[in-house]
């Protein structure tokens, strides 16, 4: 891959890692050679992009010189990405950092501590980030170790995507989200606190998961692919339940994403009235009405089909029941995805990653175009929309004056080859450059 001439001064790069999360007193100027804004609109060409303190604060039409840029305390960088495109920052609304699906699952629960966990996540947090996801929701990670993550990236002591976390799924006894596929003594012990039973324990679960940290609440509306167990895909969390949930969440301001699979689960959630379904795998005619009156977000996932498809016919460590339910769901996820897609249902990015491998993140934008999706629109998916989702339209999503300067590149425009979204040459988080080549 041709490398971008970008010239950021090494001094800069090595202080802005020790420095927290915004660089502050300083100004970066970019020259891009193509520009997009806003995802939808046409590129523009030859624009400058003035950050300081990590924010966005001029664009400008033509490649305007060092010089001619008031700058903070005269110490302005000069970013050169005058042949690159350049864009937001991507976001990922569906990632697991905790771990990454394979044959050495089971052993790494026995053998890892929470510690380990932790450590390793950082080490996936980073990959996404350098792959040019500025901004991930963790839908489903050990509470505890995923808050950490969280805050020890917003406080600057390493480097990872800004993160939306839910911690430990609300799921109900038995149901997908609670744990499986062990020893009774295991299973009893490492049963989240966030598991419950009826509309008033779920309040009761919901609260908690708040009280602890959770930025968002993931449940699980229907059965999952990866429990290990033969109860089916279907409909597993009861209407009270689900409208419990959703009640206690909104009531202290947390958004709810549903996983669900079977359209009984999927429409359930809907009516319950949560912001967003997960995977919507079957969703169907009423579904399709569902979302578009109440405006809640699909986040189809389609990696997550493709990768267990993959492993269950090229590898032996699935279970039975694991394996079946892979192929079935795996498999019809495409066509479900270009029906809702069509139907003007509105689309927010995500990857399921750790189901994948992290750091792919990219690869769902090439499935989703190979399904009928738009360039523009798969863009808008990874940009605005997922801003919209998680309710930081005002500060993420487009390059415009008053931004958080979340900005990517590429060397050449994805709206010509959409595979250019996996090969991300330049990462700026909120104004710290921490990835140029
Ligand atoms: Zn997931």
């Amino acid at each position: 891959m041709k490398s971008l001439s970008t010239s950021v001064s090494l001094i800069t790069l090595a202080l802005s890692s020790f420095l927290s999360v915004t660089a502050v007193g300083q100004t970066q100027v970019i020259h891009a050679g193509k520009l997009l804004t806003v995802a939808g609109s046409e590129p523009l060409t030859k624009q400058t992009v003035v950050i300081t303190d990590g924010k966005i604060t001029a664009v400008k039409a033509g490649f305007i010189p060092l010089g001619k840029i008031s700058q903070k305390n005269n110490k302005a960088t000069l970013i050169d990405l005058s042949s690159s495109f350049v864009m937001s920052g991507l976001m990922d609304m569906h990632v697991h950092l905790q771990g990454e699906l394979g044959p050495k699952n089971d052993r790494d629960n026995l053998r890892l501590s929470k510690s380990d966990r932790l450590m390793k996540s950082a080490y996936f947090a980073k990959k996404t980030l350098m792959a040019g996801f500025t901004t991930v929701r963790d839908l489903g990670s050990s509470a505890e170790q995923s808050y950490a993550l969280r805050d020890g990236i917003s406080k600057g002591w390493l480097q990872g995507p800004r993160i939306i976390a839910a911690g430990t799924s609300v799921a109900v006894t038995g149901g997908h989200g609670d744990v499986d596929g062990m020893s009774p003594d295991l299973l009893d012990m490492h049963t989240a606190k966030t598991v419950c039973d009826g509309p008033f324990d779920c309040r009761r679960a919901t609260r908690r998961a708040i009280k602890f940290g959770a930025d968002v609440i993931k449940i699980t509306s229907t059965g999952g692919v990866l429990s290990d167990t033969d109860t089916g895909t279907g409909q597993q969390m009861a209407d009270d339940e689900l409208r419990e949930v959703v009640n206690a969440a909104h009531a202290l301001g947390r958004k709810v994403a549903s996983h669900a699979h079977a359209a009984a689960g999927i429409n359930a959630a809907l009516r319950a009235g949560v912001d967003s379904i997960e995977h919507g795998s079957y969703a169907n005619e009423e579904s399709i009405e569902l979302f578009k009156k109440g405006g809640a977000y699909l986040v189809p996932t389609l990696m997550a089909g493709d990768t267990v498809v993959a492993l269950a016919k090229n590898t032996n460590f699935m279970s039975a029941a694991i394996s079946a339910k892979a192929i079935r769901v795996g498999g019809d996820m495409i066509a479900n995805f270009k029906r809702s897609y069509k139907s003007g249902v509105k689309i927010a990015y995500g990857t399921d990653s750790g189901v994948s491998k992290h750091g792919n993140n990219g690869k769902e934008a090439v499935l989703m175009y190979e399904a009928g999706m738009s360039v523009q629109d798969v863009l808008k998916a990874a940009t605005i929309n997922a801003a919209d989702l998680i309710g930081k339209s005002k500060s993420l999503g487009t390059i415009e004056v008053g931004k958080v300067a979340d900005i990517i590149a590429m060397h050449a425009s994805p709206l010509k080859d959409i595979k250019e979204l996996m090969d991300v040459d330049f990462v700026m988080k909120s104004g710290e450059v921490v990835k140029s080549k």
